[in-house]
């Protein structure tokens, strides 16, 4: 229907880019085995549920946060391992972080530069800030391809690089021989996005001092704490004392700060339920390398991305059969056929893999 020509619709007013863009997909998952967000399957003990339970029954809810989160960041800075003299700067999810670093360095012509496939928010983000995005393809077996990253690098002069590391859909922890040069050669910042580290056997953060356009980036979600948005930007206090000023004051919660500080005085609880997923990654690829006509991709990660014919079938076949995992295929170009699975619980991930058995044979 027509509208009066000098009415006020969203369409004459919002950025065209905007209004392209389609919102970030969060599927409904109730009742499901849930394996498509790369979660923490596990419950913490008891005897910290009810530690927590006290804690927030005598939290100040009717203050403003600590804008300082003092104790938060000094448990991050300790379970972190950050050389000395690095920062840290709270987001409410690493999701948050990306965003204020994208405003920070967002202005005409100014390039956001990733690697293809990899996290989608990247792209999304460069939008929502009017930056201009590059995402330079990955090799086949999704290396990086150093040569022609140098060679974006040197023709866009990208103001801010993101590199996920192990990166996401694919699981794959990049060279980081690579990631040196590429830092070398950036005229810009460099963010790795370490999400997944958990799960991982290297890090960026003793490299921190080394380099001054180097910033690391984690997220707590995946250890555990999906629910409380919390994630962190480390680097020296030169660039963070910049891009404080763009972080709203109040962005990480009383409830969020408290819970954080109290489970990162349990680390080791959640570093060993990440060493179970770990190993229980490593049953569920040989399970899945030996189901005929799927084809894995190793993992860093608490994923694995996989290739099998008629993937989009086989993630309804799923999904009816109760279990929600990922469906890549359709996207990039580079991911057709491609689903990813999240490693669960031993109990979840079986549930998986027969209804993925089933689901195959049915289609056969
Ligand atoms: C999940 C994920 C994030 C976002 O994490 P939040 O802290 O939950 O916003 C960032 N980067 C990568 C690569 C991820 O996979």
């Amino acid at each position: 229907m027509p509208s009066a020509s000098n009415a006020i619709t969203p369409e004459r007013l919002i950025r065209p880019e905007i209004l392209a863009l389609h919102a970030y997909h969060v599927p409904p998952a109730a009742g499901m085995v849930k394996l498509d967000a790369m979660e923490n399957p596990h419950l913490l003990p008891q005897s910290l549920r009810d530690e927590i339970a006290r804690l927030v029954a005598d939290a100040a809810i009717n203050r403003y946060p600590d804008a300082a989160a003092q104790q938060l960041k000094a448990a991050i800075a300790r379970v972190s391992g950050l050389p000395a003299g690095m920062e840290v700067l709270l987001g409410n999810g690493s999701d948050e972080i990306i965003q204020l670093l994208a405003l920070a360095v967002a202005r005409p012509d100014a390039v956001l530069l990733s690697v293809e496939p990899s996290f989608v928010m990247y792209r999304m983000i460069a939008t929502f800030v009017g930056m201009r995005y590059v995402g330079v393809p990955l090799d086949k077996d999704f290396s990086i391809d150093l040569q022609a990253m140098l060679e974006t690098i040197k023709r866009e002069q990208p103001a801010l690089i993101l590199l996920a590391y192990p990166n996401n859909p694919t699981g794959n922890l990049f060279d980081s021989y690579s990631l040196k040069k590429i830092i070398e050669a950036a005229p810009g910042l460099v963010v790795v996005d370490e999400a997944y580290y958990a799960f991982a056997r290297d890090s960026f953060i003793p490299h921190l001092a080394h380099y001054d356009n180097l910033l690391v980036m984690r997220t707590f979600s995946k250890l555990g704490m999906a629910g409380l948005r919390l994630g962190f930007l480390a680097g020296s206090a030169a660039w963070l004392s910049q891009l404080e000023k763009l972080r709203l004051p109040y962005n990480v919660g009383v409830l969020p700060q408290l819970v954080a500080a109290k489970l990162l005085e349990h680390h080791d609880v959640l570093l060993a339920q990440a060493e179970s997923i770990r190993q229980e990654r490593a049953r569920m690829l040989a399970a899945l390398n030996s189901v005929v006509g799927v084809r894995t991709y190793s993992s860093e990660a608490n994923f694995i991305l996989f290739r099998v014919a008629k993937a989009a079938q086989i993630f309804e076949g799923l999904k009816q059969r109760g279990v929600l995992i990922k469906n890549l295929d359709g996207g990039h170009p580079a991911l057709a056929d491609c689903l990813r699975v999240t490693v669960g619980t031993k109990q979840e991930n079986a549930q998986f893999l027969s209804a993925l058995q089933d689901t195959i044979n049915q289609l056969a």
